[in-house]
């Protein structure tokens, strides 16, 4: 088991969800984490020093778009075809493949994302240097190939045996990797994919335990098009073929009526919701109200090229602003909810919670640390107002991942610095 980083953060303003309580830890502390794992958390008194929160998790975001985040194309099918699609074939190019996920890494860190659910390309070869180079960053990932053997251009599509081994070999190499990184089938969505291949995956990722990662009713024509080919409601299909149980996430969830909320509850499957990528792509409106009332789990994406931004507090804002309707009003999301949406509930829906989203003992040592001059003093409701509304103008100062100082600003104060 490779070792993380020790350290003592003398004097923090702590912010941070606890699992299994309603209200927030909001304490001026010291923080000494060993090996990577938190050992102490003890109370102090004075000005803080920084301000800490949790690292971030982003629950859905594509590694081969980094490069065509805020090219405005249009609607979802027609940017797939004109824009997307002809990127991510650069991937079959290791060196290229590899210069990409260099900087994808180091964009998530100084974002201070440090857990992501996260697509590759199609390549196995691409996808596999993903995993190399993620297995010296100490970032929590789930990666997986996109399956794509129906319905797409030749020279990104595959077959349905190919898709499926390729995908099993990268899972037994790379799944469980010094508990940082985890495979997670994924079929892009249902129109890139035949039945059987999907049949295949709902089977092989319930017996090697992993999850599935996928996206569904994003966008209207997308809809109509799956019930064109398979002649079934989009819930209906994915759940027929075996593709919904308690280790799937699947963006987006849009287009949804009340019984297929439902059944995604019942059966446990969580959403990433990527607001800023649903106005981008003007694919719609999140149904907030419906999911929270149905109980269906769901956390925040960055859905990285159709989403501009790395950054999860801006995300948490774009989903506030985005559910308010045309007459003004609607869903009441507190600051606290908008929070816990990409700290601990997406630990929550990764299985991770005793390890990440919230910074208690026993914890991984991953902390995103601002100045106080940026996130400013008073109670916790304005810290995490400023850190969310004023996103992403205000960003991070230090990311800690396991431990490891991994990112900092120049302006990273000595007292920072010094920590050891
Ligand atoms: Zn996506």
């Amino acid at each position: 088991m490779e070792t993380g980083g020790t350290l003592e953060l003398k004097k923090v303003r702590l912010i941070s969800p606890l699992k299994g309580q309603a209200s927030l830890f909001d304490e001026v502390v010291d923080i000494y984490v060993e090996n990577g794992e938190i050992k102490e958390i003890e109370r102090t008194s004075g000005n803080p020093r920084a301000i800490a929160l949790p690292g971030f998790i982003d629950l859905h975001v594509h590694f081969p778009q980094l490069d065509i985040m805020g090219l405005k194309s249009d609607t979802l099918l027609y940017w797939l075809r004109e824009l997307v699609f002809k990127h991510e074939a650069k991937l079959s190019d290791e060196k290229f493949a590899e210069d990409l996920a260099k900087r994808f890494l180091k964009a998530l860190i100084e974002n201070g994302t440090t857990t992501a659910m996260v697509f590759s390309s199609i390549h196995q070869r691409a996808t596999d240097i993903l995993f190399r180079e993620a297995s010296k960053s100490q970032l929590i990932l789930f990666i997986g190939k996109t399956m794509m053997d129906a319905n797409s251009p030749s020279y990104l599509s595959e077959t349905t045996s190919n898709s499926i081994k390729e995908s099993v070999e990268l899972l037994e190499r790379w799944n469980g990797f010094q508990g940082k990184l985890f495979y997670a089938f994924t079929p892009r969505f249902a129109l890139s994919c035949t039945e059987e291949l999907m049949r295949e995956t709902g089977r092989l990722a319930r017996s090697y335990n992993v999850f599935i990662q996928s996206h569904v009713s994003e966008n209207r024509d997308e809809v109509r098009e799956v019930k064109r080919i398979f002649k079934r409601d989009y819930i209906q299909l994915l759940d027929e073929v075996g593709l919904l149980w308690e280790k799937t996430v699947l963006a987006h969830g849009i287009h949804l009526n009340e019984g297929e909320a439902q059944l995604l509850a019942e059966r446990k499957v969580s959403i990433a919701h990527c607001p800023d990528s649903n106005f981008f792509l003007r694919s719609g409106r999140f149904p907030y109200s419906l999911m929270r009332e149905a109980g269906v789990r769901f956390g925040l994406g960055s859905d990285v090229g159709a989403g501009t931004s790395l950054y999860m507090p801006y995300h948490a804002k774009v989903m506030i602003y985005t559910q308010v309707p045309e007459g003004g009003g609607g869903a009441e999301i507190s600051l606290e909810e908008a929070f816990r949406k990409f700290t601990l509930d997406s630990a929550e829906i990764l299985g991770l919670d005793h390890l990440v989203g919230s910074v208690e003992l026993g914890k991984r040592g991953d902390l995103v640390l601002y100045f106080p001059d940026k996130l400013g003093r008073g109670s916790t409701r304005d810290i995490l107002s400023r850190l969310i509304f004023r996103a992403p103008e205000i960003k991070p100062d230090m990311v800690i991942v396991n431990g490891v100082p991994l990112f900092q600003t120049s302006q990273a104060p000595e007292a920072l610095k010094r920590i050891n």
